[in-house]
């Protein structure tokens, strides 16, 4: 069954405001808008059974890819000559290549920078969770409307299969209870979140055999707390990936068990669907990646006049918007199923 394709036009007017241009969280604004990513963060607080850290963190990019890690100096630099060159550009998301929240000050420079001199770029974060309720504060001070969080369980048994480690307090801790520090964090952050009035998606990865039968209960759970967005992407575990997973045999979901876990979360929450999985370093629209007309070489020695920029980006979406606006109302949903979205769209 294909769901219907537009989310936003179903949301209340308060959150509609604020994803109606972010390509990641509405299906239209992806044709209309671009957005890039960041890779700034290359340490990581946990182990995943499904990520190999010689790449970027599984949990928002397709394993097998790797990203350059920038300063936060030279990040700033690449988002303001991306952001001059695509006015389409809306969103500057930090997804790795390891935890964003695991190098705060490596992400908190990047968005202190970015929240100062490009206003109006929205930025975002993904994260695991585990350090997100001792940042929250820092977190909210910038200009961050939305925050992923990677939640796969609510069950430290079923956590216990997918996660090996965690480190904290200074200390690797292992097996059941470091599951269970974890889904503690990323619940206390996702409620932490919904308080201040940060739009919260939650990532999930389908592992057969591991989560499969739980996901609905994590599904209804996140959404009662008030996450906005839930999102199901498959295990791809391969033994080139060298991971724990790719190297047991764990094997992914097939498109049909993928399909039809996302049919049964739909009847409780928002899906989406059309999520690409970009690399830690994309740049442009969803499924097109332009990062290598900017690389550190050739931006080097550019001069970007930001506040010149800033008009014609403001005309430019001002331009837009007629057209995303007519487009969302022409796929917005001829019955009456509010909590479903987006249409499935091939994975790249
Ligand atoms: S959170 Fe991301 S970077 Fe860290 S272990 Fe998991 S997949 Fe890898």
């Amino acid at each position: 069954m294909r769901q219907h394709s537009s989310t936003v036009a179903q949301l209340p007017d308060a959150i509609r405001a604020k994803v109606n241009n972010h390509p990641c969280f509405s299906e239209d604004a992806h044709h209309h808008y671009a957005r890039m990513h960041v890779a700034v963060a290359p340490a990581c607080n946990i182990q995943c059974h499904y990520c190999n850290r010689k790449y970027d963190c599984s949990n928002e990019s397709r394993p097998g890819v790797v990203s350059e890690v920038l300063t936060p100096n030279q990040a700033v630099k690449k988002v303001l000559a991306v952001a001059a060159a695509i006015p389409q550009m809306t969103v500057l998301g930090i997804a790795g290549p390891g935890d964003p929240l695991a190098n705060p000050a490596r992400t908190f420079e990047t968005f202190r920078q970015l929240t100062a001199q490009a206003p109006d770029i929205k930025l975002c974060v993904s994260t695991n969770g585990l350090a997100l309720p001792a940042v929250i504060d820092e977190l909210c001070q910038h200009n961050i409307e939305h925050v992923t969080i990677t939640i796969n369980c609510v069950d430290p048994d079923i956590g216990a299969k997918i996660y090996p480690w965690i480190f904290w307090n200074n200390r690797r801790i292992k097996g059941r209870r470091a599951a269970e520090i974890l889904i503690e964090q990323q619940q206390k952050g996702l409620e932490m979140l919904v308080a201040r009035g940060v739009l919260v998606k939650v990532n999930s990865v389908l592992i057969p055999g591991i989560n499969d039968e739980h996901l609905q209960e994590v599904s209804r759970i996140v959404k009662a707390k008030g996450a906005f967005l839930h999102n199901v992407m498959p295990l791809i575990a391969e033994a080139e990936h060298g991971t724990f997973y790719g190297l047991n045999g764990q094997r992914g979901p097939t498109s049909e068990e993928l399909q039809t876990l996302q049919d049964a979360c739909a009847g409780d929450m928002r899906m989406m669907r059309h999520c690409r999985q970009c690399r830690a370093d994309a740049v442009g629209m969803l499924g097109e990646d332009r990062g290598q007309e900017f690389t550190l070489d050739k931006i080097e020695h550019l001069e970007v006049d930001y506040a010149a920029a800033m008009v014609h980006r403001a005309e430019v979406h001002a331009a837009i918007e007629p057209n995303a606006r007519a487009n969302s109302r022409a796929s917005a949903p001829r019955c009456g199923n509010a909590g479903v979205a987006a249409v499935d769209e091939q994975r790249n």
